[in-house]
């Protein structure tokens, strides 16, 4: 920490506070190097300092939809609630899912606008988990899309557990709001809230600290990033999710803190079958925030 305190880095999502180390993270073991989780003197956000190397990021990312639970659909329903609570219209509307995962987003607005137009972009995509899909598949990193897409325009643009993964997430959705967003058109984004109750309470096991995860973001800095992409929050709040038991057990005995995962894979085994079967809706430590960009006769310019 004593070699970190020397340069206090910028924080890459207020760009006004600077990096104060909290503790040592992870050691990256492609570089020997240790990995510091930094609060930003500024907006409060958490970000990891130095970035992990592509190598070990790439290792966290192998295998990872696979360390799921066995059925990828089990998320659908739960996305559907979501949309339903959101109560933004995607009929006829063109979609982007940046990050799409398993495809259970574009497979719940399949099912719930079926006349929206649906462009996915994952780089880690699995064909034979969405062949039956109508959406348009983007199979390269978002960064790269964001570069090469610039012409296209989408009505509504959903980051959903995906921007704490990006290595510069100010930059791309500064470039995501000004070259892929209808004037209109709005954004719905899901993250790691580091001002959650759930992070004090469970401190180093919180089920959200990941190598993967760069970034954990305050309200005081989406609300940075949100001014300099130019867009106007409509709302931000703690998300509510609704989630089986099962998949929460199948996730938390994969993911995140090793002595939190044997503590979830023990209750595993003890919580019957149809028990696993039934859902809760509760908070999981993230924000959701939707912003929209307005449209330029409605600025005054
Ligand atoms: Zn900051």
């Amino acid at each position: 920490v004593a070699a970190m305190a020397e340069g206090f880095a910028t924080c890459a999502l207020c760009v006004k506070g600077y990096l104060r180390p909290q503790r040592r993270f992870a050691t990256d073991p492609y570089t020997a190097e240790s990995i510091f989780l930094c609060a930003c003197s500024g907006c409060a956000a958490l970000s990891l300092s130095p970035q992990p190397s592509p190598q070990y990021i790439a290792d966290q990312y192998a295998g990872y939809f696979q360390r799921r639970s066995p059925d990828t659909r089990i998320k659908v329903p739960a996305f559907l609630w979501m949309l339903r609570r959101l109560g933004i219209s995607l009929s006829g509307k063109r979609v982007l899912d940046a990050g799409a995962g398993e495809g259970n987003l574009v497979r719940a607005i399949n099912l719930a606008a079926p006349t929206a137009r649906v462009t996915a972009v994952e780089p880690l995509w699995k064909p034979e988990l969405a062949d039956d899909l109508e959406v348009e598949v983007i199979a390269e990193p978002f960064e790269r899309f964001i570069a090469h897409y610039a012409g296209a325009r989408f009505d509504v643009v959903f980051l959903l557990d995906f921007i704490e993964h990006l290595q510069a997430p100010r930059n791309a959705i500064v470039e995501l709001a000004a070259r892929l967003l209808k004037p209109g058109g709005q954004l719905v984004v899901t993250t790691p809230n580091s001002d959650a109750a759930s992070r004090r309470l469970f401190g180093r096991m919180w089920p959200q600290y990941k190598v993967e995860h760069l970034f954990y973001y305050s309200r005081a800095s989406l609300r940075a990033i949100g001014d300099a992409a130019g867009l106007t929050t409509v709302s931000l709040r703690t998300h509510q999710k609704r989630l089986p038991i099962e998949y929460l057990l199948n996730v938390g005995g994969s993911f995140g803190p090793p002595l939190l995962q044997r503590g979830v894979r023990w209750l595993n085994k003890l919580v019957p079958r149809p028990v696993q079967r039934l859902s809760i809706t509760a908070r999981y430590g993230e924000w959701l925030w939707v912003a929209s960009k307005v449209p330029v006769s409605e600025t005054g310019l």
